[in-house]
Protein backbone atom coordinates (compact mmCIF):
# COMPACT_ATOMS: atom_id res chain seq x y z
CA UNK A 1 0.00 0.00 0.00
CA UNK A 2 1.47 3.20 -1.11
CA UNK A 3 1.78 6.13 1.88
CA UNK A 4 3.54 9.11 0.46
CA UNK A 5 2.89 11.36 3.27
CA UNK A 6 4.72 8.68 5.51
CA UNK A 7 7.65 8.19 3.64
CA UNK A 8 7.74 12.39 3.32
CA UNK A 9 7.23 13.10 6.83
CA UNK A 10 10.25 10.45 7.40
CA UNK A 11 12.07 13.29 5.00
CA UNK A 12 11.48 15.75 7.87
CA UNK A 13 9.05 18.31 7.14
CA UNK A 14 12.51 21.19 7.77
CA UNK A 15 14.33 19.88 5.51
CA UNK A 16 11.68 19.27 2.74
CA UNK A 17 10.72 22.58 3.43
CA UNK A 18 14.27 24.04 3.10
CA UNK A 19 14.51 22.04 -0.23
CA UNK A 20 11.34 23.72 -1.63
CA UNK A 21 12.25 27.39 -0.52
CA UNK A 22 16.02 26.84 -1.78
CA UNK A 23 14.28 26.04 -5.03
CA UNK A 24 11.96 29.41 -5.15
CA UNK A 25 14.63 31.51 -4.58
CA UNK A 26 16.65 29.91 -7.10
CA UNK A 27 13.49 30.83 -9.45
CA UNK A 28 12.76 34.16 -8.07
CA UNK A 29 15.02 36.70 -9.75
CA UNK A 30 13.93 35.68 -13.30
CA UNK A 31 11.38 38.07 -15.26
CA UNK A 32 8.72 35.63 -16.62
CA UNK A 33 6.04 36.72 -18.71
CA UNK A 34 3.08 34.78 -20.70
CA UNK A 35 5.75 33.76 -23.28
CA UNK A 36 9.51 34.63 -23.76
CA UNK A 37 12.99 33.57 -22.47
CA UNK A 38 11.87 33.98 -18.65
CA UNK A 39 9.70 31.24 -19.02
CA UNK A 40 12.14 29.29 -20.90
CA UNK A 41 14.66 29.69 -18.30
CA UNK A 42 12.21 28.70 -15.62
CA UNK A 43 10.82 25.90 -17.53
CA UNK A 44 15.06 24.31 -17.85
CA UNK A 45 15.25 24.68 -14.08
CA UNK A 46 12.19 22.18 -13.59
CA UNK A 47 13.49 20.11 -16.44
CA UNK A 48 16.97 19.82 -14.29
CA UNK A 49 15.17 18.27 -11.60
CA UNK A 50 12.38 16.36 -13.56
CA UNK A 51 11.43 15.12 -17.38
CA UNK A 52 10.16 17.94 -19.10
CA UNK A 53 8.73 18.24 -22.52
CA UNK A 54 8.58 21.49 -23.68
CA UNK A 55 6.18 22.51 -26.18
CA UNK A 56 6.65 25.75 -28.04
CA UNK A 57 3.27 27.55 -30.26
CA UNK A 58 3.99 30.12 -32.60
CA UNK A 59 2.24 33.45 -32.11
CA UNK A 60 -1.04 33.61 -34.37
CA UNK A 61 -2.34 30.17 -33.17
CA UNK A 62 -5.71 29.98 -32.79
CA UNK A 63 -7.13 28.52 -29.19
CA UNK A 64 -10.46 28.55 -29.10
CA UNK A 65 -11.57 32.53 -28.56
CA UNK A 66 -8.18 33.41 -28.29
CA UNK A 67 -5.14 33.95 -30.12
CA UNK A 68 -1.48 32.95 -29.20
CA UNK A 69 0.35 36.14 -28.72
CA UNK A 70 2.94 37.95 -29.65
CA UNK A 71 6.69 36.87 -27.69
CA UNK A 72 7.72 39.24 -25.53
CA UNK A 73 11.40 40.04 -23.64
CA UNK A 74 13.38 42.26 -22.33
CA UNK A 75 16.67 43.22 -21.38
CA UNK A 76 16.06 46.57 -19.37
CA UNK A 77 13.97 49.55 -18.06
CA UNK A 78 14.28 52.36 -16.33
CA UNK A 79 13.26 56.37 -15.69
CA UNK A 80 16.39 58.77 -15.49
CA UNK A 81 16.21 62.13 -14.03
CA UNK A 82 18.10 64.93 -15.52
CA UNK A 83 21.43 64.22 -13.66
CA UNK A 84 21.16 60.55 -15.27
CA UNK A 85 20.22 58.96 -11.96
CA UNK A 86 18.09 55.67 -12.09
CA UNK A 87 14.50 56.51 -10.44
CA UNK A 88 12.88 52.97 -11.26
CA UNK A 89 15.35 50.55 -12.43
CA UNK A 90 14.15 47.21 -13.79
CA UNK A 91 17.70 45.41 -12.60
CA UNK A 92 17.24 46.13 -9.34
CA UNK A 93 13.47 44.86 -9.43
CA UNK A 94 11.88 43.34 -12.26
CA UNK A 95 8.52 44.60 -11.25
CA UNK A 96 9.21 47.85 -12.06
CA UNK A 97 8.09 47.52 -15.51
CA UNK A 98 4.74 47.23 -16.79
CA UNK A 99 4.78 43.12 -17.75
CA UNK A 100 4.53 43.34 -21.52
CA UNK A 101 5.36 46.97 -22.09
CA UNK A 102 5.90 47.74 -25.82
CA UNK A 103 9.75 49.22 -26.61
CA UNK A 104 9.80 53.02 -25.46
CA UNK A 105 12.85 55.41 -25.22
CA UNK A 106 12.45 58.99 -24.82
CA UNK A 107 12.30 62.08 -23.06
CA UNK A 108 9.52 63.31 -21.85
CA UNK A 109 8.20 65.71 -18.35
CA UNK A 110 6.86 64.32 -15.44
CA UNK A 111 2.88 65.12 -16.39
CA UNK A 112 3.45 63.11 -19.76
CA UNK A 113 5.42 60.18 -17.75
CA UNK A 114 2.86 60.28 -14.65
CA UNK A 115 -0.12 58.57 -16.57
CA UNK A 116 2.48 55.57 -16.91
CA UNK A 117 2.84 54.91 -13.75
CA UNK A 118 1.21 52.60 -11.33
CA UNK A 119 1.86 52.74 -7.28
CA UNK A 120 -0.35 51.32 -4.12
CA UNK A 121 -1.42 54.44 -2.15
CA UNK A 122 -2.36 52.35 0.91
CA UNK A 123 0.84 50.53 0.81
CA UNK A 124 3.49 53.35 -0.53
CA UNK A 125 6.58 51.27 -0.12
CA UNK A 126 5.63 48.16 -2.26
CA UNK A 127 5.95 48.16 -6.34
CA UNK A 128 2.82 46.68 -7.49
CA UNK A 129 3.06 44.19 -10.24
CA UNK A 130 0.89 45.02 -13.61
CA UNK A 131 0.44 43.72 -16.94
CA UNK A 132 -0.48 44.54 -20.42
CA UNK A 133 -0.96 41.34 -22.28
CA UNK A 134 -3.69 42.49 -24.60
CA UNK A 135 -3.23 45.87 -25.21
CA UNK A 136 -0.12 47.12 -26.23
CA UNK A 137 0.96 49.52 -23.76
CA UNK A 138 4.22 50.77 -21.55
CA UNK A 139 4.26 51.81 -18.21
CA UNK A 140 6.14 51.38 -14.76
CA UNK A 141 5.43 51.00 -11.50
CA UNK A 142 7.46 52.09 -8.26
CA UNK A 143 6.41 52.68 -4.51
CA UNK A 144 3.88 55.69 -4.07
CA UNK A 145 6.27 57.40 -1.52
CA UNK A 146 8.88 57.31 -4.83
CA UNK A 147 6.75 58.59 -6.91
CA UNK A 148 5.40 61.11 -5.20
CA UNK A 149 9.03 62.56 -4.81
CA UNK A 150 9.60 63.21 -8.37
CA UNK A 151 10.60 66.29 -9.33
CA UNK A 152 9.26 68.46 -11.81
CA UNK A 153 11.66 68.41 -14.73
CA UNK A 154 12.33 66.22 -18.17
CA UNK A 155 12.67 62.17 -17.66
CA UNK A 156 14.83 59.67 -19.76
CA UNK A 157 12.44 56.90 -20.26
CA UNK A 158 13.54 53.71 -21.80
CA UNK A 159 11.97 50.24 -22.18
CA UNK A 160 14.32 47.97 -23.77
CA UNK A 161 12.35 44.87 -24.99
CA UNK A 162 10.61 43.77 -28.34
CA UNK A 163 7.59 42.28 -28.82
CA UNK A 164 7.34 40.31 -31.92
CA UNK A 165 6.69 37.06 -33.44
CA UNK A 166 7.42 34.14 -31.34
CA UNK A 167 5.92 31.75 -29.35
CA UNK A 168 4.53 30.76 -26.14
CA UNK A 169 6.56 28.15 -24.30
CA UNK A 170 4.80 25.41 -21.72
CA UNK A 171 6.28 22.31 -20.02
CA UNK A 172 5.15 18.90 -19.67
CA UNK A 173 5.68 16.12 -17.05
CA UNK A 174 3.73 12.51 -17.73
CA UNK A 175 5.03 10.10 -15.62
CA UNK A 176 3.04 6.96 -16.78
CA UNK A 177 0.78 4.71 -14.61
CA UNK A 178 -0.75 1.23 -14.69
CA UNK A 179 -3.95 2.99 -16.37
CA UNK A 180 -4.09 5.35 -18.90
CA UNK A 181 -6.49 7.28 -16.26
CA UNK A 182 -4.48 10.48 -15.43
CA UNK A 183 -4.50 13.26 -12.59
CA UNK A 184 -3.49 16.53 -13.59
CA UNK A 185 -1.37 18.40 -11.64
CA UNK A 186 -0.98 22.13 -12.86
CA UNK A 187 0.58 25.53 -11.91
CA UNK A 188 1.00 28.83 -13.54
CA UNK A 189 4.53 29.81 -14.30
CA UNK A 190 4.44 33.72 -15.94
CA UNK A 191 4.67 35.84 -12.81
CA UNK A 192 7.91 37.55 -12.54
CA UNK A 193 9.70 37.88 -8.98
CA UNK A 194 6.61 36.74 -6.89
CA UNK A 195 6.80 34.21 -4.55
CA UNK A 196 3.89 32.89 -3.03
CA UNK A 197 1.92 33.91 -6.35
CA UNK A 198 3.51 31.41 -8.96
CA UNK A 199 7.14 29.85 -7.00
CA UNK A 200 4.83 28.01 -4.34
CA UNK A 201 2.84 26.25 -6.73
CA UNK A 202 5.70 25.17 -9.09
CA UNK A 203 8.32 24.80 -6.78
CA UNK A 204 5.76 22.08 -5.07
CA UNK A 205 4.39 20.96 -8.12
CA UNK A 206 8.04 19.83 -8.53
CA UNK A 207 8.94 18.15 -6.05
CA UNK A 208 5.79 16.67 -6.21
CA UNK A 209 6.14 15.27 -9.40
CA UNK A 210 10.35 14.30 -8.56
CA UNK A 211 8.75 12.41 -5.51
CA UNK A 212 6.12 10.27 -7.49
CA UNK A 213 8.85 9.46 -10.83
CA UNK A 214 9.85 6.02 -10.79
CA UNK A 215 7.09 4.45 -8.80
CA UNK A 216 4.81 1.72 -9.66
CA UNK A 217 1.35 4.27 -9.88
CA UNK A 218 -2.44 3.12 -10.44
CA UNK A 219 -2.85 6.37 -12.36
CA UNK A 220 -1.01 8.44 -14.71
CA UNK A 221 0.29 11.56 -13.69
CA UNK A 222 0.82 14.67 -15.88
CA UNK A 223 2.24 18.04 -14.13
CA UNK A 224 1.61 21.27 -16.25
CA UNK A 225 3.63 24.76 -16.03
CA UNK A 226 1.83 27.34 -18.22
CA UNK A 227 1.66 30.36 -18.59
CA UNK A 228 -1.59 30.94 -16.51
CA UNK A 229 -5.10 31.52 -18.50
CA UNK A 230 -3.36 31.22 -22.01
CA UNK A 231 -1.16 28.32 -21.38
CA UNK A 232 -4.22 26.49 -19.95
CA UNK A 233 -6.23 27.60 -22.91
CA UNK A 234 -3.86 26.61 -25.35
CA UNK A 235 -3.08 23.38 -24.09
CA UNK A 236 -6.41 22.14 -23.54
CA UNK A 237 -6.84 23.23 -27.36
CA UNK A 238 -4.07 20.87 -28.60
CA UNK A 239 -5.30 18.28 -25.97
CA UNK A 240 -9.05 18.26 -26.92
CA UNK A 241 -9.52 14.81 -27.87
CA UNK A 242 -7.48 13.06 -24.88
CA UNK A 243 -8.62 15.52 -21.65
CA UNK A 244 -11.33 12.83 -21.56
CA UNK A 245 -8.25 10.62 -19.55
CA UNK A 246 -8.14 13.02 -16.66
CA UNK A 247 -10.17 11.57 -13.88
CA UNK A 248 -8.55 14.02 -11.25
CA UNK A 249 -6.66 17.18 -11.38
CA UNK A 250 -5.77 20.15 -9.07
CA UNK A 251 -4.88 23.89 -10.04
CA UNK A 252 -1.77 24.65 -6.82
CA UNK A 253 -0.97 28.61 -6.53
CA UNK A 254 -0.36 30.47 -3.51
CA UNK A 255 0.62 27.81 -1.21
CA UNK A 256 3.76 29.23 0.28
CA UNK A 257 2.17 31.80 2.82
CA UNK A 258 1.57 31.65 7.09
CA UNK A 259 -1.92 31.04 6.56
CA UNK A 260 -4.34 28.03 6.60
CA UNK A 261 -5.65 25.86 3.49
CA UNK A 262 -8.49 26.70 0.78
CA UNK A 263 -9.24 24.31 -0.97
CA UNK A 264 -11.38 25.41 -4.25
CA UNK A 265 -14.12 22.57 -5.40
CA UNK A 266 -14.60 21.73 -8.97
CA UNK A 267 -17.05 22.74 -10.59
CA UNK A 268 -18.79 19.15 -10.39
CA UNK A 269 -19.02 20.00 -6.86
CA UNK A 270 -18.68 16.21 -5.52
CA UNK A 271 -15.95 15.20 -7.82
CA UNK A 272 -13.55 12.39 -5.99
CA UNK A 273 -10.72 15.30 -5.86
CA UNK A 274 -13.17 17.31 -4.15
CA UNK A 275 -14.03 14.75 -1.54
CA UNK A 276 -10.36 12.99 -1.48
CA UNK A 277 -8.92 17.14 -0.69
CA UNK A 278 -11.75 17.72 2.11
CA UNK A 279 -10.68 14.21 4.15
CA UNK A 280 -7.08 15.05 3.53
CA UNK A 281 -7.39 19.14 4.55
CA UNK A 282 -9.85 18.03 7.76
CA UNK A 283 -7.07 15.33 8.58
CA UNK A 284 -3.83 17.53 8.44
CA UNK A 285 -3.22 19.04 11.12
CA UNK A 286 -3.38 22.70 10.16
CA UNK A 287 -6.59 25.19 9.56
CA UNK A 288 -8.80 24.34 6.24
CA UNK A 289 -11.84 25.57 4.68
CA UNK A 290 -13.18 24.37 1.46
CA UNK A 291 -14.95 26.43 -0.89
CA UNK A 292 -17.52 25.66 -3.57
CA UNK A 293 -16.54 26.77 -7.41
CA UNK A 294 -16.73 29.89 -8.48
CA UNK A 295 -15.78 31.32 -12.35
CA UNK A 296 -12.95 33.36 -11.19
CA UNK A 297 -9.35 32.42 -9.63
CA UNK A 298 -6.85 30.72 -11.48
CA UNK A 299 -6.54 27.78 -14.35
CA UNK A 300 -9.46 26.05 -12.79
CA UNK A 301 -11.34 28.66 -14.65
CA UNK A 302 -10.24 27.30 -17.33
CA UNK A 303 -10.45 23.36 -16.87
CA UNK A 304 -13.84 24.04 -15.50
CA UNK A 305 -15.03 25.59 -18.43
CA UNK A 306 -18.52 24.29 -19.33
CA UNK A 307 -17.39 22.17 -22.70
CA UNK A 308 -14.90 20.64 -20.53
CA UNK A 309 -16.07 20.50 -17.06
CA UNK A 310 -13.24 18.57 -15.92
CA UNK A 311 -13.04 17.57 -12.30
CA UNK A 312 -10.45 20.14 -11.29
CA UNK A 313 -9.96 21.70 -8.03
CA UNK A 314 -7.64 24.26 -6.69
CA UNK A 315 -5.62 24.48 -3.45
CA UNK A 316 -4.57 27.43 -1.95
CA UNK A 317 -3.81 28.56 1.09
CA UNK A 318 -4.87 32.64 2.03
CA UNK A 319 -6.97 33.01 -0.82
CA UNK A 320 -5.38 35.00 -3.75
CA UNK A 321 -6.27 38.89 -3.43
CA UNK A 322 -7.80 38.46 0.12
CA UNK A 323 -4.18 39.59 1.46
CA UNK A 324 -2.60 42.78 0.93
CA UNK A 325 0.84 41.42 -0.15
CA UNK A 326 -1.16 39.72 -3.20
CA UNK A 327 0.50 41.39 -6.68
CA UNK A 328 3.13 43.76 -5.13
CA UNK A 329 6.88 43.19 -4.65
CA UNK A 330 6.16 42.10 -0.71
CA UNK A 331 5.15 38.61 -2.44
CA UNK A 332 8.78 37.67 -1.48
CA UNK A 333 10.80 35.13 -0.48
CA UNK A 334 10.03 36.04 3.13
CA UNK A 335 6.41 35.96 2.35
CA UNK A 336 6.77 32.04 1.55
CA UNK A 337 7.82 29.75 4.57
CA UNK A 338 9.65 26.84 4.42
CA UNK A 339 7.36 25.47 6.80
CA UNK A 340 4.55 26.02 4.76
CA UNK A 341 5.61 24.63 1.34
CA UNK A 342 6.42 21.30 2.87
CA UNK A 343 2.86 21.26 4.59
CA UNK A 344 1.21 22.19 1.67
CA UNK A 345 3.57 19.30 -0.45
CA UNK A 346 2.68 17.14 2.40
CA UNK A 347 -1.01 17.66 1.75
CA UNK A 348 -0.85 16.86 -1.97
CA UNK A 349 1.22 13.51 -1.18
CA UNK A 350 -2.23 12.74 1.20
CA UNK A 351 -4.08 13.60 -1.61
CA UNK A 352 -2.02 11.39 -4.01
CA UNK A 353 -2.36 8.54 -1.32
CA UNK A 354 -6.31 8.95 -1.66
CA UNK A 355 -6.31 8.65 -4.77
CA UNK A 356 -4.15 5.77 -4.91
CA UNK A 357 -5.08 3.60 -2.66
CA UNK A 358 -8.95 4.49 -2.74
CA UNK A 359 -10.74 1.51 -4.01
CA UNK A 360 -14.11 -0.65 -3.15
CA UNK A 361 -13.58 -4.17 -0.80
CA UNK A 362 -16.32 -6.60 -0.08
CA UNK A 363 -15.83 -8.27 3.41
CA UNK A 364 -15.80 -11.98 3.10
CA UNK A 365 -17.12 -12.73 6.39
CA UNK A 366 -20.40 -10.28 6.29
CA UNK A 367 -22.59 -12.55 9.10
CA UNK A 368 -21.64 -10.88 12.64
CA UNK A 369 -18.43 -9.62 12.88
CA UNK A 370 -15.11 -12.04 12.24
CA UNK A 371 -13.78 -12.85 15.15
CA UNK A 372 -10.58 -10.36 15.47
CA UNK A 373 -9.34 -11.71 18.54
CA UNK A 374 -8.65 -15.50 17.32
CA UNK A 375 -6.66 -13.40 14.24
CA UNK A 376 -4.90 -10.97 16.28
CA UNK A 377 -6.22 -8.24 15.31
CA UNK A 378 -8.54 -7.29 18.68
CA UNK A 379 -5.46 -5.89 20.05
CA UNK A 380 -5.85 -2.56 22.11
CA UNK A 381 -2.73 -0.64 21.60
CA UNK A 382 -3.67 1.69 24.31
CA UNK A 383 -5.75 2.00 27.78
CA UNK A 384 -9.23 0.16 28.27
CA UNK A 385 -11.25 2.05 25.28
CA UNK A 386 -11.58 0.79 22.21
CA UNK A 387 -8.60 2.06 20.26
CA UNK A 388 -9.17 3.70 17.12
CA UNK A 389 -7.27 1.31 14.78
CA UNK A 390 -9.67 -1.09 15.46
CA UNK A 391 -12.48 0.86 15.17
CA UNK A 392 -11.03 2.09 12.04
CA UNK A 393 -10.78 -1.67 11.20
CA UNK A 394 -14.65 -2.48 12.81
CA UNK A 395 -16.08 0.51 10.03
CA UNK A 396 -13.82 -1.29 6.92
CA UNK A 397 -15.47 -4.71 8.11
CA UNK A 398 -18.74 -2.99 8.40
CA UNK A 399 -19.13 -1.51 5.13
CA UNK A 400 -17.18 -3.09 2.96
CA UNK A 401 -20.43 -4.41 1.05
CA UNK A 402 -18.62 -3.75 -2.30
CA UNK A 403 -20.98 -0.54 -2.30
CA UNK A 404 -18.85 1.54 -0.36
CA UNK A 405 -15.46 3.08 -0.90
CA UNK A 406 -12.39 3.58 1.32
CA UNK A 407 -12.95 7.50 0.88
CA UNK A 408 -16.86 6.85 1.61
CA UNK A 409 -15.86 5.12 4.64
CA UNK A 410 -13.63 7.58 6.28
CA UNK A 411 -16.09 9.98 5.22
CA UNK A 412 -18.84 8.13 7.01
CA UNK A 413 -16.78 7.20 10.09
CA UNK A 414 -14.69 10.28 10.46
CA UNK A 415 -11.50 8.97 10.58
CA UNK A 416 -8.73 10.05 8.38
CA UNK A 417 -8.43 7.94 5.17
CA UNK A 418 -4.46 6.88 5.74
CA UNK A 419 -5.63 5.05 9.14
CA UNK A 420 -8.91 3.37 6.91
CA UNK A 421 -6.74 2.61 4.07
CA UNK A 422 -3.70 1.16 6.92
CA UNK A 423 -7.03 -1.19 8.38
CA UNK A 424 -8.46 -2.25 4.70
CA UNK A 425 -4.97 -3.36 4.17
CA UNK A 426 -4.10 -5.37 7.10
CA UNK A 427 -7.49 -6.97 6.57
CA UNK A 428 -6.67 -7.92 3.05
CA UNK A 429 -3.68 -9.05 4.49
CA UNK A 430 -5.12 -11.63 6.58
CA UNK A 431 -7.50 -12.96 4.08
CA UNK A 432 -10.90 -10.90 5.53
CA UNK A 433 -11.62 -8.80 2.45
CA UNK A 434 -11.26 -9.09 -1.59
CA UNK A 435 -10.73 -6.08 -3.69
CA UNK A 436 -13.84 -5.06 -5.92
CA UNK A 437 -12.25 -4.11 -9.37
CA UNK A 438 -13.55 -0.91 -10.80
CA UNK A 439 -14.57 -2.93 -14.24
CA UNK A 440 -16.50 -5.40 -12.62
CA UNK A 441 -14.49 -8.20 -13.26
CA UNK A 442 -13.15 -10.98 -10.93
CA UNK A 443 -13.08 -9.57 -7.25
CA UNK A 444 -9.67 -10.31 -6.17
CA UNK A 445 -8.27 -12.37 -2.64
CA UNK A 446 -5.08 -12.46 -1.05
CA UNK A 447 -4.53 -16.37 -1.99
CA UNK A 448 -2.02 -17.01 1.15
CA UNK A 449 -2.45 -14.29 4.13
CA UNK A 450 0.77 -13.11 5.42
CA UNK A 451 1.38 -13.48 9.34
CA UNK A 452 4.12 -11.25 9.60
CA UNK A 453 1.99 -8.45 8.48
CA UNK A 454 0.17 -8.58 11.68
CA UNK A 455 3.48 -7.15 13.27
CA UNK A 456 3.61 -3.72 12.13
CA UNK A 457 -0.59 -3.20 12.62
ZN1 LIG B 1 -1.22 36.33 -10.13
Amino acid sequence: MMNLRKELDQRGMAKVGEELHRFAADLYPICRSITGDGIRRTMAMIQARIPLQLSEVPTGTPVFDWTVPKEWNIRDAYIASSDGKRVADFRTCNLHVLNYSTPVHATMSLSELKPHLFTIPEHPDWVPYRTSYYKESWGFCLPHHQMLALEDGDYEVCIDSTLDDGHLTYGECYLPGQSTDEVLISCHACHPSLANDNLSGLTVATSLAQFLSGRDLRYSYRFLFIPGTIGAITWLARNRETVGHIRHGLVLTCIGDAGGFHYKKSRRGNAEIDRAAACVLNHCGESAETAEFSPYGYDERQYCSPGFNLPVGCLMRSIWGSCPEYHTSADDLDFIRPLQLAGSLRVCTAIVDVLENNRRYRNLSPYGEPQLGRRNLYCSTGGDTIATDINGRLWVLNFSDGEHSLLDIAERSGLSFSLISEAADLLYQNGLLSVVPDDGGGEKTLDEPTHDTLQHS
